[in-house]
This record gives C-alpha cells, sequence and structure tokens, in this order.
C-alpha cells in the first residue's frame, strides 16, 4: 500500500500526518487478527464473592447479567475464601495499600518474608523468592540461574509456557527443545552435549492446554545421569496435587529431586504473584541478579497476606483437593458420554477440542449469547492452528446441575455448528 492510501485510510490522518501513517499499521495488524479469526474480545466480568463460579456478565450495550465462569484459574476458588479475603482486608487495615518500593528500597516487609518461609516449606526447600507474577519468576529465575552458569546449556521443553521461553531467551544460552514429555528426544539431546557443561533441564508439571503430566521421575532420572539441574514450572499444580498442595512433584514422591520449583500464587491459590524456591545460593542468586526482581516494586501486604493464608489452608486441608478432581472426573465423563469431543486427560483440565479458530469463537459466542455461559476460546499462538479448543476447568464450586447445563448446552451449539464430535478424541 501507498504511503498516500495509508494516510487516506485513517481518520486521524487528516489531525496528525505521521501519527495517521504509523496507525494504519497498527489497524492492518488488528485486521490479521480479525482476518484469522483469532482477535482477542476480553468478557466484561464482575465475580462476587459466594457465588462463584456465577457472575455478572454486561454485553457490548451495558447490559448486565448473570453467568457461569468455565474457565476460570482460580481453579479451586480460594480467591473468594473467607480466611483469604479476611487475611488480605486486615493486612490493608494494618500495613496499608502499597509495599511502598522495591525489596531493596524500604518496600521488603514481614509479610514478605513470613510467605517465602511459608513456601519454602511447602516444597521442602531451604528458601524461596517471591515475583510480581509467575511470569516474571520464570523470565527471572531462568534468565538469570543460564546466566551465571558459565557456557550453560537449556533443555526445554517444546510445549514450555512463554514465560520460560522468555526466560531461556534473555540467558542467552545455548538451548535445545525437546519434543514434548518425550525421554528418548531429551536424552539424545543430553547425551550430544559435553559433559563438563552446566545443564538445566526446564520443563512443567501440568502443561495447562492438554492437561497432560510429565513423566518427572524419569525426567530427573536423566538429569541425573547426564548431571542437569532439575527446573520445573508447577503453575497448574501447586495448591492442588500432592498431599500438602506442594504440586506433582510432591504427590510423585520427586520434591527432592526437583532443584528449582516454580509456582503461582495466581491460579489455585486464588491471589496474584509468583515465585520459586530452590537452595539458599540459587535463591540469593536469583535476588541478587535478576534485574526484573531488582527493579520494581514489592508486592503489597494484602496480596501477600492473602495467598500465605490461602497456602496455609491449602497445605492442612484435603477437601478441596478431593473435590476438585471428582468434580473433574465427572464432567469428563458426562462429556465422553454425550460423545462431544473431549480430551480425557490426566489433571483437572478439560480441553473440548474443535479444531477451527472461526468456530472455537463463535462456539464461545455461542454459549454466552445463548446459554450464559462463559467459557473463552483457545486459539493461535496459544495453542497450535488446527488445535483451536475450548478449554473447561471445573472446580469444586461447580455442581451437578451447572454441568448438565453445560453439556445440554454444548450439545446445542455442536449441533448448531455442525462441529466434529466424539472421533476426535485423544487420549493421554
Ligand atoms: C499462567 C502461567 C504462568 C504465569 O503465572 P502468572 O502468575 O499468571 O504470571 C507461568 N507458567 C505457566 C505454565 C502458566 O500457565
Amino acid at each position: 500500500m501507498s504511503v498516500s492510501k495509508l494516510i487516506q485510510a485513517s481518520p486521524t490522518a487528516a489531525k496528525n500526518t505521521s501519527l495517521g501513517f504509523y496507525e494504519s499499521f497498527f489497524q492492518n495488524r488488528l485486521l490479521d487478527l480479525h482476518k484469522e479469526g483469532r482477535y482477542r474480545v476480553f468478557a466484561d466480568l464482575e465475580r462476587q464473592v459466594g457465588r462463584f463460579p456465577k457472575a455478572i456478565f454486561r454485553d457490548d450495550s451495558g447490559t448486565a447479567r448473570d453467568v457461569t465462569i468455565w474457565c476460570s484459574n482460580d481453579y479451586l476458588g480460594m480467591g473468594h475464601h473467607p480466611k483469604v479475603i479476611a487475611a488480605m482486608c486486615d493486612a490493608a487495615q494494618a500495613a496499608g495499600a502499597g509495599a511502598g518500593g522495591t525489596r531493596n528500597i524500604s518496600g521488603n516487609t514481614h509479610y514478605h518474608l513470613e510467605l517465602e518461609a511459608e513456601l519454602a516449606d511447602l516444597h521442602g526447600k531451604d528458601a524461596a523468592l517471591l515475583f510480581t507474577s509467575g511470569y516474571i519468576s520464570n523470565e527471572a529465575a531462568l534468565s538469570t540461574i543460564a546466566k551465571v552458569l558459565p557456557a550453560c546449556v537449556i533443555f526445554s521443553d517444546e510445549l514450555n509456557h512463554a514465560s520460560m521461553i522468555q526466560g531461556i531467551k534473555g540467558s542467552g544460552c545455548e538451548k535445545y527443545i525437546f519434543r514434548h514429555n518425550d525421554l528418548a528426544h531429551l536424552e539424545t539431546l543430553l547425551a550430544s552435549v559435553e559433559r563438563c557443561r552446566p545443564k538445566i533441564v526446564a520443563f512443567e508439571s501440568v502443561y495447562s492446554m492438554d492437561g497432560d503430566i510429565a513423566p518427572i521421575k524419569e525426567i530427573c532420572d536423566l538429569a541425573e545421569k547426564y548431571g542437569a539441574l532439575t527446573y520445573l514450572d508447577e503453575v497448574h499444580a501447586v495448591g492442588m496435587y500432592g498431599p500438602r498442595g506442594a504440586g506433582v512433584a510432591e504427590r510423585d514422591g520427586q520434591m527432592h529431586r526437583i532443584d528449582i520449583v516454580e509456582g503461582t500464587l495466581g491460579k489455585a491459590f486464588g491471589v496474584m504473584g509468583g515465585y520459586i524456591a530452590s537452595t539458599r545460593a540459587i535463591v540469593d542468586v536469583v535476588r541478587s541478579y535478576a534485574s526484573s526482581f531488582i527493579f520494581t516494586t514489592a508486592l503489597p501486604p494484602a496480596l501477600l497476606a492473602g495467598s500465605t493464608a490461602s497456602v496455609r489452608h491449602l497445605k492442612a486441608s484435603q477437601v478441596e483437593r478431593d473435590r476438585h478432581q471428582e468434580r473433574a472426573a465427572t464432567l469428563k465423563k458426562m462429556l465422553q458420554d454425550a460423545g462431544l469431543p473431549v480430551l480425557l486427560s490426566a489433571s483437572h483440565i478439560v480441553p473440548l477440542m474443535v479444531g477451527d479458530a472461526r468456530l472455537c469463537k463463535k462456539a464461545s459466542d455461542d454459549l454466552m449469547q445463548q446459554h450464559n455461559i462463559y467459557v473463552q476460546p483457545i486459539n493461535y499462538p496459544t495453542v497450535p492452528r488446527g488445535t483451536e479448543r475450548l478449554r473447561l476447568t471445573p472446580t469444586p464450586h461447580h455442581t451437578d446441575a451447572d454441568m448438565k447445563h453445560l453439556v445440554d448446552a454444548l450439545c446445542a451449539v455442536w449441533a448448531g455448528l455442525n462441529l466434529r464430535r466424539a472421533a476426535t478424541i485423544l487420549k493421554f
């Protein structure tokens, strides 16, 4: 497109020629997303304490109505737990709104130290370190740890989260991507690198889009054989797996073999923030060298107190975890019985395969508009093209009636859009 056409195409152009010129580039990039049917629209939701998974949804005209949320990462509903909310209110009343600085300059509070001790204990490690999100935890920890080790090589599962990929890129290290959960491929790659070089194997426990689980023991065996550190993202497992909610490594008796564990406070713990837990020296190196830890304001007291209450509660209470697993199994069975293309995952994540970006968006829109069911479409680049899906996350608070309503609605939408049914079921 010529410059003059670009300028004509933009209404802003008349007022400011150069901005108009640039604006059309941005508009065209957005148009690309619309054309592919994967332009992201955020739902205007208002969650209400005591009513989860019900929430108020406002449509484009601002009209409010009740919907049921089926895609929340507040997996156990801890974001509405009375103990968590009380702890947050108390901390804000007692210590104020913000932390008042970075951890280094006046923002380090007793609330930080208390939560870090709680998290180190949860994972059976010497120390833990908080970050403003799980994303920052991965980015900061992986980039820093790998950079500090001379000539380090990183082995990364191909389905690792964007935040781990960002951390690995940031380290500038040599890296090898192994096929998802493929032990033979990982071993081939490990064996191809000189024995004497430092190595890190970076992987997740529960993969968030397919809901499958890594062979943690076997990966640790390989790491041990080739002298590599193990870095495990347990973001979709903390709070939910293991007798104290430390994750799948705890459940599988492998926690002591994980050198660096990373988790979030924003999913099953229901609040916000991220962390790593590891040895004293590794945690201290990240604390001392990671830019995205050092040069940012510390988490505020209310979030920390709420997270501490949530972690403590789930360390001692198994009922949420039991009910969560039962609800997920029940939903998978109901979807399967209805002939819907559910991916029978080994975890609490219940993907329903669509395989087309536009149809996936349309199915999501129809569910919301016709059935008051909110489930966000999952499209590229979150998942590979051709594997677009609805990702259902049943919580302990979804009732049998909620599930029946969901399955009936899905059957109606599947029929209306003529979507593929059970022939596409895959097993993990
Ligand atoms: C969500 C997610 C993160 C990031 O955690 P936040 O606390 O939401 O920033 C990291 N890793 C994985 C696998 C995730 O799904």
